[in-house]
């Protein structure tokens, strides 16, 4: 017997093609790298919004990839590098990448400085850095943390727009957030791994909610 075609197929894809690809050229795994941390409304960035994350509006302004140290970080597409070791936060080091169309990728809290100068040109899938830790101590929390901003360095945009993966799949394993910061005045806004504001540099904070969950622990 046959199965009728029409049963085979999904359908068609009317969304529009993403022009990016993953920074790591392994497939994801434990011995490879896991989708850590969402980009937009997390808890881990409601909680750290005063600090960390106040330059983009309380949002956590990027993707967290956990991975080993040492673990070759590529280019989401051909552009050129504004620069290693900028002024673009992330620490110890940190490397920008101009795409021209639009967009710019950060790669951060790598593991020494980026080999490239400002001007180099650089092409998708190439090998453009190696992935540290914030502490780096390469035990405590490896991982690379990758925005998208506008090209004037105004904006921050949700990667995942962005990159072609099956974010859906990845966002199943590995996380070390606990998911989105529910405003309970609003609980349904900002839930999704896909439905994130954008966040605007030295914009005011997107989630100051009077009514947090999980709740808010005291500032000093
Ligand atoms: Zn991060």
């Amino acid at each position: 017997m046959s199965f009728p075609t029409t049963f085979a197929r999904e359908p068609a894809q009317t969304a529009q093609a993403k022009p990016f690809i993953l920074p790591f050229a392994a497939p994801p795994g434990p011995d490879t790298w896991l989708f850590g941390q969402m980009y937009g409304n997390t808890t881990g960035a409601y909680s750290n919004r005063r600090n960390f994350y106040a330059a983009g509006q309380g949002l956590h302004f990027g993707l967290d990839l956990s991975a080993p140290c040492g673990t070759e970080i590529v280019a989401l597409g051909d552009g050129v590098v504004v620069g290693a070791d900028g002024p673009w936060g992330s620490a110890p080091h940190n490397l920008l990448i101009n795409h021209e169309n639009g967009w710019m990728s950060m790669y951060g809290h790598l593991l020494e400085t980026p080999k490239l100068k400002a001007g180099d040109r650089v092409r998708q899938g190439q090998v453009v850095a190696l992935s540290g830790d914030p502490d780096s101590t390469c035990h405590s929390r490896p991982h690379l943390h990758l925005e998208i901003r506008d090209a004037k360095n105004t904006k921050f945009v949700n990667p995942i727009n962005l990159i072609d993966a099956d974010w859906d799949t990845l966002a199943l394993v590995g996380q070390f957030g606990r998911g989105f910061e529910r405003d309970l005045a609003a609980p349904r806004q900002w839930q999704t791994l896909y439905d994130q504001p954008d966040g605007l540099r030295g914009g005011p904070f997107l989630n100051e909610y009077h009514e947090p969950w999980p709740p808010a622990f005291p500032f000093r």
